[in-house]
């Protein structure tokens, strides 16, 4: 979106009151919402309470020469989701803290949480607060997600061991393809001039429009068998490295079986890729990664495919001595690359 100089500064608590109007929503679990010190909810007795924040800074996360506020916001809130998925919880309440430059007016945030609480519409997440600052840096976004689990039921990234199998939901890489094309960056390759329109749309869709796999997660953790998750946010290569730093294990992917959308693979030929590489790199399809023992596959499968979730076996868990690694075509494994995103980390 372009910048606009703002017409009349935002005041912050006329904005706090139209935040509150637009988009409070009345909740037997909310005691008090935005307008007081401090919101105030009420848990199921004996649940655990499952937390995440994310803070995102404009330049580094989102810039808003290219990304509307509304999809900032709904990306934003995507991401908190699939984190609250991960563990195996329900999401339930929302805080929202920004730091607003001069140049983005009323309208703007108002769009930026419009975005923020489509993502969270289908999971009856309620906004609970937030806090409101001026900024001379730019927008900066920061959201903290409550959510609730049965006590003692939570999907961990440690717990994975020796001989499970390794599982993804959903389709890798598609979200990666979507902001390459959106940023027009396949440098290589014959161009997309002929990835068909529906491909291109579903592809970018994926992309600004991710869906988080929350009832996929609370089922995969009602299920019992799962030793071990993680949502994939940062890619697939850097997601697995966390899973097996947490369970002291190495891993196995087999790079054949990883879960393509028809729509990745047309692109990667059309721009001369290997749909592998998007699949292993790509951040942000937020899928989920998880493991299960040997002895519950099948029945886990079955289950799944009952439901319509799409699960899919990449690989298996191996001794930690023996690194995470891929078998390629011809039987031989190589080490996988970290190939996924990382703050901080000087290019080479
Ligand atoms: P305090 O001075 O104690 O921080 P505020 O005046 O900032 O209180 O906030 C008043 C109420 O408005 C609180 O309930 C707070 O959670 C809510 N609030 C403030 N900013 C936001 C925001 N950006 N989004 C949602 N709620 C907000
Ligand atoms: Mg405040």
């Amino acid at each position: 979106m372009a910048r606009r100089k703002a017409t009349q500064p935002i005041q912050e608590f006329p904005l706090i009151r139209q935040l509150q109007r637009r988009f409070e929503r009345k909740s037997s679990s909310v005691v008090t919402g935005i307008g007081d010190d401090a919101a105030v909810v009420s848990i199921p007795a004996g649940d655990w309470a499952v937390l995440t924040t994310d803070l995102l800074t404009e330049g580094v996360h989102f810039d808003l020469r290219t990304a509307s506020p509304a999809s900032v916001g709904y990306r934003a809130a995507m991401a908190n989701l699939s984190d609250v998925a991960a563990m195996g919880a329900v999401p339930r309440f929302l805080l929202v803290s920004i730091a607003i430059p001069s140049s983005l007016r009323t309208t703007d945030i108002l769009a930026l949480y419009d975005g923020l609480m489509t993502a969270c519409r289908a999971y009856k997440v309620r906004l609970i607060g937030g806090d409101t600052s001026a900024s001379q840096h730019g927008l900066f976004l920061s959201i903290t997600l409550l959510g609730t689990t049965k006590r003692r039921k939570v999907l961990l990234r440690k717990g994975a061991r020796i001989g499970d199998s390794l599982y993804v939901t959903g389709t890798l890489g598609d979200s990666l393809a979507g902001l390459q094309l959106l940023s027009n960056s396949h440098a290589q390759g014959t161009g997309t001039s002929r990835l068909r329109p529906a491909d291109r749309k579903f592809l970018i869709n994926r992309h600004l429009r991710p869906t988080a796999r929350v009832r996929e997660g609370q089922w995969l953790n009602q299920t019992g068998v799962v030793t071990s998750a993680i949502d994939v946010s940062d890619g697939l290569s850097g997601d697995l490295r966390h899973i097996c730093n947490a369970s002291h294990v190495g891993a196995e992917i087999d790079v054949s079986r990883l879960p393509l959308s028809p729509a990745c693979q047309s692109y990667a030929t059309s721009t001369k890729q290997d749909p592998v590489a998007l699949a292993l790199a790509g951040g942000e399809d937020y899928e989920l990664l998880f493991t299960v023992p040997e002895t519950h596959r099948a029945r886990l499968e079955r289950a799944a495919s009952r439901r319509n979730f799409t699960l899919t076996r990449i690989g298996h868990i191996c001794a930690a001595s023996l690194g995470i690694h891929r078998l390629l075509g011809n039987g031989r494994r190589e080490p996988l690359p970290a190939l996924s995103y990382e703050h901080f980390r000087t290019p080479n």
